[in-house]
Order: C-alpha cells, then sequence, then structure tokens
C-alpha cells in the first residue's frame, strides 16, 4: 500500500512559501488531499494561476488533491490609521462608521460595520487584533463608540474585530465573498469553506448562490463564534462539513472551554455523518521552527484519537519556514497515533437507507477479514462518504467514480481513497477493471479478500449487493 495512505487527512493552506513547482509537488507527493486557498489575502488573478498550478503538478505527480476556496464572510474591521496608536490600559479611544465625523476629543478609528453601535451594549467587550487588544464600551450614541482600554497594545491598520457572545445581525455572505465565489467556481474550486457560520440558514444562503452559478462545491461551515456553537446540530444537518476554525473560536469562546466545544464538534459532525477538519495553531511553532513542540504532538494527537477526518495547516504551509516538514509531522504523528485507536465502529451514526445500513455489514465483514477493504462504486459520493463516518479502523474504503469532482470531493471524508475511471454497462467488468488497478498500483495483493459494494443485474433489475471478492494473482 503506498505509504501516503491514512485515514486522516491533511489539508494545507496554499500561500508564498508553498508556490513554488517543487514546494507543491513535494508537499502533494508527501500526502496532502486538500489544499486551501485563504481569499482573506488572494486576488481573483492568483485564484485561476493557482488552480492551474495545482492541476498541472498534480498531473505531473500523479496524485490529485482538491481544493478548498476559505470565502472571508462578514467581517468587521478598524479602518486605516495614519500612525499606529499605542494604547494603555485605561486610555480612551473612538470608533466610529464609515463616512461619520470623530468627535476629535480623543483618538479615534473607523470601523466598517454600520451596524455595531446598534449591536454592542454598554459594558460589552470589544476585542480587536485577533484579542490582543481588549476595550470596553463606555459609551456610544447611532454612529461612535466610546471605548475604554483593558488590555494595551498598538492600534495599526485594518485590524479584525470581534465580539464575543454578541450576535450580530451581518450577511451571511457579502459582495466580496460573492465575486470570490464566482472567481473559484470558474476556476473548478471543490470545496467552500464559509467563515463566521452563526446559523443554518448563512448554510443555505451560500447553497442558493453556488446553484445559481451552477456550482456542486461541498460547503464546509466554520465555526468560529458562541452562535455557531449554539446552533451546530442545525448547522452541520445544513452544511457538507464542519471546520472547527479555533483561530476565532478561541477568542468568541472562554479559551479554557476550546477542548470541550472542539469535542463536541466533533461528536456532533460523526452524528450526522459528515465531515469535521480541525484547524489552526496545530503546528504553529512549525512556523519557523524544524519542530513541533510537545504540547502541539499531543493537540494533533488529540485530533486524530477523536477521529476528525482531517487536520490543518495554515501559516505552517503560507509563510512557515518548514512547510513540508509540518506536513511530514502531520504525517508521523497520524501514522503513530491511529493504528493505536479502539476500532469500534461509529455507533452514534443515523443510517436511514437499507443501502446505508449494508454499509455498517460491509465494515463489520471487512474488520473480520485479514488485510481487507471494502471497494465502493459511487456517483454521487454519498456511501462512500458514509463508510468513512463509520470509521472502519484498518480497512481502507477505496471508492471508484467517473465522475472527476465528486473523485475530488472524496479526498475529505475519513479513511476514503478515490479512484477516477470508466465504469462499464456491464457491472462484472467495472468490478474487475478496478481490482486489477488497485492490484496493479499495489494497493492490495494477489489472494486477499475484499468486500465490494456494487449494483448488479438480477432478472433484468438492477438490485444493491454486497459481494466477497478474492484479488486473483
Ligand atoms: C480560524 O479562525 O481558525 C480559521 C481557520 O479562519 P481564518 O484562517 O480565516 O482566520
Amino acid at each position: 500500500m503506498p505509504d501516503y495512505y491514512r485515514h486522516t487527512k491533511i489539508i494545507a493552506t496554499l500561500g508564498p512559501a508553498t508556490e513554488s513547482k517543487e514546494m507543491l509537488s513535494s508537499l502533494i507527493t508527501a500526502g496532502v488531499d486538500i489544499l486551501r486557498l485563504n481569499m482573506a489575502h488572494a486576488t481573483h488573478k492568483w485564484v485561476a494561476d493557482a488552480m492551474w498550478f495545482i492541476r498541472e503538478v498534480s498531473n505531473e505527480v500523479g496524485r490529485h488533491v482538491a481544493v478548498m476556496m476559505d470565502v472571508k464572510g462578514p467581517e468587521i474591521r478598524t479602518g486605516a490609521v495614519e500612525e499606529p496608536i499605542d494604547l494603555k490600559a485605561g486610555d480612551l479611544i473612538e470608533f466610529y462608521i464609515d463616512g461619520a465625523e470623530p468627535t476629535g476629543d480623543i483618538p479615534a478609528v473607523s470601523v466598517n460595520y454600520e451596524g455595531l453601535p446598534g449591536e454592542l451594549l454598554i459594558a460589552s467587550t470589544v476585542l480587536v487584533d485577533s484579542g490582543l487588544i481588549q476595550l470596553k464600551v463606555l459609551d456610544k450614541d447611532d454612529e461612535r463608540i466610546r471605548l475604554e482600554v483593558l488590555t494595551p497594545g498598538t492600534l495599526t491598520s485594518r485590524r479584525h474585530i470581534n465580539l464575543p457572545g454578541i450576535e450580530v445581525h451581518l450577511p451571511a455572505i457579502t459582495e466580496k465573498d460573492k465575486n470570490d465565489l464566482k472567481a473559484g467556481v470558474e476556476a473548478g474550486i471543490d470545496f467552500v469553506a464559509l467563515s463566521f457560520v452563526r446559523q443554518a440558514d448563512d448554510v443555505r444562503v451560500l447553497r442558493e448562490f453556488l446553484d445559481g452559478l451552477g456550482s456542486k462545491a461541498r460547503i464546509i461551515a466554520k465555526i468560529e463564534d458562541q452562535a455557531g456553537v449554539r446552533n451546530m446540530k442545525e448547522i452541520v444537518k445544513a452544511a457538507d462539513g464542519i471546520m472547527v476554525a479555533r483561530g476565532d473560536l478561541g477568542i468568541e469562546i472562554d479559551y479554557h472551554k476550546l477542548p470541550l466545544v472542539q469535542t463536541k464538534l466533533i461528536r456532533a459532525s460523526q452524528k450526522e455523518g459528515k465531515p469535521v477538519i480541525v484547524a489552526t495553531h496545530m503546528l504553529e511553532s512549525m512556523i519557523s521552527s524544524p519542530m513541533p513542540t510537545r504540547a502541539e504532538v499531543s493537540d494533533v494527537s488529540h485530533a486524530v484519537r477523536e477521529q476528525a477526518d482531517a487536520v490543518m495547516l495554515s501559516g505552517e504551509t503560507t509563510t512557515g519556514q518548514y512547510p513540508l516538514e509540518s506536513v511530514n509531522v502531520f504525517k508521523n504523528i497520524i501514522q503513530s497515533i491511529e493504528p493505536t485507536i479502539d476500532r469500534a465502529l461509529n455507533k452514534t451514526i443515523k443510517l436511514k437507507e437499507p443501502k446505508a445500513k449494508m454499509l455498517r455489514s460491509a465494515a463489520v465483514l471487512a474488520n473480520d477479514l485479514d488485510d481487507s477493504g471494502i471497494v465502493v462504486f459511487t456517483r454521487s459520493g454519498f456511501l462512500a462518504y458514509v463508510l468513512g463516518a463509520l470509521r472502519p479502523h484498518g480497512i481502507p474504503i477505496y471508492a471508484f467514480t467517473d465522475i472527476e469532482s465528486n473523485f475530488r470531493q472524496l479526498l475529505l471524508p475519513w479513511g476514503v481513497e478515490p479512484f477516477l475511471i470508466e465504469f462499464s454497462e456491464d457491472p462484472e467488468e467495472t468490478i474487475q477493471n478496478a481490482l486489477g488497478y488497485l492490484k496493479r498500483k499495489n494497493w492490495v495483493k494477489a489472494g486477499s479478500w475484499l468486500v465490494v459494494i456494487t449494483n448488479a443485474l438480477a432478472d433484468e433489475k438492477i438490485i444493491d449487493t454486497l459481494q466477497l471478492r478474492q484479488v486473483e494473482e
């Protein structure tokens, strides 16, 4: 079996540190499954160029990756300042909405959200620049907010604002997101990660927009504030997957509750059979160090033990000095931890359709056979996604499809190894092609028993079957 096979998938964010042909081929060969394009820092030309380049390099190295466009969603930011403003504890600062006039008696900076004064209460906490500067609301009118500095810091231009516990009424997707999505769909993205999903309707709004563009990209809802956590069950149902976006989440909720929320989000996703990604600060120190900290090794191991579908790198692969080493560290941790995880199947998932229920039997059977695997033929991806959600440990899920976009979307779910082949009119011929392919590429050995889920013809009718096949010499 090729050494990049793992149940837990690896996502890397593309950036200046990883854009060279050499580095991109090394990352893909090392086992990255999905590349993330972060639209907080990207132009449309960059998206088109990056997509073309990723596909080209994938073809050259003979291993494919999916592409996930991460759109910013609604974000509240401070405006430009001429000079950085030094803020000491007890100082006052004013935020005024774009287009309004500052009062002029204290330092002031504009904010890009005109609804901000209406959303805040007196004594609300406002966090600026990833929570580094903590402020408290003292007073406000319709256009201005007067704040007291609680934690000092230096305010530079266009800093991100977090409002822990405040329910903001911003749209799910902004005009910028819409333009980014048009560029992404045109370039052929496979997934869209939507930032700051607060309710299931946010996902529906994005889905309608993507439908309008004719895109079948799967939607990953990033959970990064208290509303998203509160509404996780509905959001998990509405989305195609979840990202535990720990960067903002760690600011918006009490930081010491982050591990509990991570576990809840992973469990909620597994119950619905939806993929879940654990993201941010997983190997943060590797931005400038060739080795992770011991705490980071434990954090990644924890996500693997909790059976997240994927772990994600951000700064480590965008601007970090050790992108390839970071991917290898992920790989090593995953390969050490996975074999130690209890082999019980996911008991919480509710399988509704008879065909989905058959998948549990397939997993049980494969578990009883030595050195086995499950082969599934799927056009929508549904069967492979459910099989992954069942978490059959030690059993690769070989998912064959004849649809290219579906093939790349199968790179996300836990344990699924997708292959793109042509399906024949005759199901038996398709099975033989698939088994032959697996053997030629050293995925399986002659003599191994595989569990095959496929359609078969019986009295002119197409029926679902679960079959036992031995790989021929
Ligand atoms: C996060 O906040 O953890 C995250 C993944 O989002 P972004 O990288 O867009 O800040």
